[in-house]
């Protein structure tokens, strides 16, 4: 490649040399031009007028196919194939066998090497990773623009990089747009190939061995008392890394020419070519565990190893953050005033990062399928979370129209703003308390910017679940005293932990349950292991000293449940006043209400609770029988329908004539028009995101109660799927903001 002559000349040299090595009477090299057409740029052995004339469509014939698959194919009988296109201007009637492999770089395909031999010839896996290794140089060749020029390059890079739109489920609401910064950046490789193989052998067995070290020793830092999650990821690494076949396909790929890091790179492109279709999720996941180890190694040969997230690299503006998953605190690594979006290709609404992004109030999709094959760093990406959707590489027109809604939502996020001090309260006179769900520090500080009248619900399980081992007394009452001092007065409802189910903490052991969410999580968790509650209760007395405290418990079933977890709080409280601690001014207890059976044993849970907090997740995943995770049945049933708006309406009347609080801090009542017919059957109460505040007191402002609760009676009794359309149309007609 780096001999003498044109880059033409070169091709020409390199396929004769081809030729010669691997016995063939043919070897042809393929080059990908702008229009996804691949031209026959040299071919020793056929007739040469063919060169230049040449041109398949991607999917056409073998090289087509090739191509198309991003795959090799070696066949002893070629013109059987259903896929062989005879062309006569070439002369290759007369060859039978063909070995053919994609010339790849950075996983996309830039041409097709293949060599072709008269007689049936079985060609060996050696043979094909020799065309692979020599077709990795090749690929070298085309992107110094030489062969095709730099613009022409640019356009093919084009072609196979449309705009590109991929879809996901919503992790948090929102629009943003900017550029793509890919969470774990691909490496450059500036060597390619190397005459001293034994010198990139040691180089490869010394990183190997670093990564080796580097792995075991994060293996030991883990906290491995109770095994965990992380402990497996690691693990899993450990073995994938100790793989000999991986580590001898590398060593083979040195033996090539190859420099260590492109021995990597190419044995990696391989398998990404390779597992490009696979839609099995397991091998995909597999996928991803060789990709995460492809870059620690390439990080290891390269000396970047443990360098800072964006660091050193210049980060845009606007950053859309693109990742296959990442930790919470990776994120928090970079600088959150340019933080717009974040797309992962796997993650769930519980994922941790996606409950600290919720916090900074960016847009998140997540499980959006083939992102990283299909997004560049820089790329112009537009998170569309909202719709589920993430437009990579937009047409202009589609940048523009986001703009503008852009525009829109910072101009009503300004209004909002402006609203922080006054009162949520209808046209008639009904005060409703808006308050904030929180689970970090962060949200606290919304407390303040949305002039919410407190924290309607502090998820704890949100700094368990980012610590990686059990927060013990100190440190939970240090994290709840200073939450109490951030709030600054106004009232904070705790939580005590909802872990199990799908929330697992690293430092937790968790064991497989067909219906998790219906599983051994909440306070059932905290019945049985009553250590866990009771550290809790202590830290949170501790924390409010002479301050008032109220906590709610989730998950409780049946009242002999409130009973036993207040009977432990009881306890706690006469321990804090033997031994003299401050004891808090005022105790308020109160239930969360998911599970419908509470509502069957309501007048003795009213004896005994100081509020009540709807957890409408929860509640209607059980009411209607329908994994609130689910997105196949996400719309299938609708809070907002007879039995829904009853049997809220029901627990509301209840409560209002036993004059005990009632409020509901599911996601419904962040949303204006669920929030309006909340309010609309005696709900008084609402807590929900900090973004939701905003524009559910916009809401409030604009409705005259006594008109919604009227009509809200007369829709009861129709039998239909929902009201939701209905009270659409009622809002649009009274001046709703919605
Ligand atoms: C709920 O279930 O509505 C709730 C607020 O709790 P979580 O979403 O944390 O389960
Ligand atoms: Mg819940």
């Amino acid at each position: 490649m780096a001999g003498e002559g044109s880059a033409q000349e070169r091709l020409d040299k390199i396929a004769g040399i081809i030729a010669t090595d691997l016995v063939a009477e043919v070897c042809s090299i393929y080059v990908l031009r702008a229009g996804e057409v691949l031209e026959l740029f040299t071919a020793t052995g056929l007739k040469p007028t063919a060169v230049h004339n040449t041109r398949l469509q991607m999917g056409e014939g073998l090289v087509g196919t090739i191509a198309a698959n991003a795959r090799p194919m070696a066949l002893s009988d070629a013109q059987s194939h259903p896929k062989f296109a005879y062309r006569p201007e070439t002369g290759e009637e007369i060859y039978h066998s063909l070995m053919g492999v994609p010339i790849l770089r950075g996983g996309r395909v830039q041409g097709v090497l293949a060599v072709q031999n008269r007689t049936q010839r079985h060609y060996t896996d050696e043979e094909a990773e020799t065309l692979e290794t020599v077709a990795m140089v090749i690929a070298e060749l085309i992107a110094a623009g030489e062969l095709i020029s730099a613009e022409e390059l640019h356009a093919v890079e084009g072609a196979s990089l449309l705009p590109v739109t991929v879809a996901g489920v919503r992790l948090n609401a929102g629009v943003a747009m900017g550029e793509a910064v890919l969470h774990e950046p691909r490496f450059v490789i500036e060597e390619l190939v190397s005459d001293n193989p034994e010198e990139e052998q040691q180089r490869l067995k010394e990183a190997v061995d670093e990564m080796h070290g580097a792995i075991d020793a994060m293996l030991q830092a883990t906290d491995v008392a109770n095994g965990g999650e992380h402990r497996d990821i690691l693990e899993t690494y450990r073995m994938f890394a100790e793989d000999a076949g991986w580590l001898a396909r590398i060593g083979e790929a040195i033996d090539s020419g190859l420099t260590a890091e492109a021995a990597v790179e190419k044995v990696h492109n391989d398998t990404r070519a390779r597992f490009r279709n696979q839609r099995d999720p397991y091998l995909r996941e597999r996928l991803h565990d060789l990709e995460d180890l492809a870059n620690r190694l390439l990080q290891h040969l390269t000396g970047t190893e443990g360098d800072g997230v964006g660091a050193e690299w210049e980060l845009p503006e606007n950053i859309i953050l693109v990742a296959r998953n990442m930790g919470p605190a990776q994120l928090l690594d970079y600088d959150r005033t340019r933080l717009r979006g974040l797309v992962l290709e796997e993650g769930s609404a519980t994922t941790h990062v996606a409950i600290v992004a919720r916090a900074l109030d960016i847009p998140v999709i997540g499980r959006a399928t083939d992102l990283l094959d299909n997004v560049e760093p820089g790329d112009i990406v537009i998170v569309d979370a909202d719709e589920a959707e993430a437009h990579i590489r937009p047409a202009e027109d589609v940048q523009q129209a986001f703009t503008e809604t852009l525009r829109a939502r910072a101009q009503r996020v300004a209004a909002y703003a402006e609203l922080r001090n006054v009162p949520a309260e209808t046209k008639d006179g009904v005060t409703v308390s808006l308050n904030l769900n929180a689970g970090l520090f962060a949200d606290l500080q919304s407390l303040d910017e949305t002039g919410a009248d407190g924290i309607g619900l502090f998820r704890t399980e949100i700094p368990f679940m980012e610590s990686s081992k059990y927060p013990d007394v100190d440190r939970q009452s240090a994290l709840y005293e200073r939450v109490l001092d951030l709030s600054d007065g106004k009232p904070v409802v705790f939580r005590t932990l909802d872990i199990g189910g799908d929330k697992s903490l690293p430092y937790w052991s968790s064991f497989d349950e067909e219906n998790p969410a219906m599983g051994w999580r909440a306070i059932r968790v905290a019945l049985d292991q009553p250590v866990l509650i009771r550290h809790q209760f202590r830290a949170l007395i501790r924390a409010a000293g002479d301050r008032d405290l109220s906590l709610m418990f989730p998950m409780i079933t049946e009242v002999s449940e409130f009973d036993a977890a207040r009977a432990l709080l009881d306890r706690e409280l006469e321990r804090a006043e033997k031994r003299n601690r401050p004891l808090p001014k005022q105790v308020h207890v109160g239930t969360m209400l998911e599970v419908p059976a509470l509502a069957f044993q309501f007048d003795a849970l009213l004896e005994r609770v100081d509020f009540i907090s709807v957890g409408s997740n929860d509640l209607f995943q059980f009411l209607f029988a329908s994994d609130r995770g689910s997105p196949r049945i996400a719309d299938r049933y609708d809070a907002l329908s007879p039995a829904g708006l009853s049997f809220l309406g029901g627990l509301a009347r209840r409560c209002d004539d036993a004059e005990t609080p009632i409020g509901l801090c599911g996601e419904m009542a962040g949303r204006p028009l669920d929030a309006m017919a909340l309010i609309g059957v005696g709900f008084r109460s609402l807590s929900m995101a900090p973004s939701s505040i905003g524009p559910v007191k916009t809401m409030i402002r604009s409705l005259n109660y006594g008109d919604i609760s009227r009509y809200i009676q007369t829709l009861q009794s129709m039998p239909v799927h929902s009201h939701r359309e209905k009270l659409r149309e009622f809002a649009i007609d009274h001046g709703v903001v919605i």
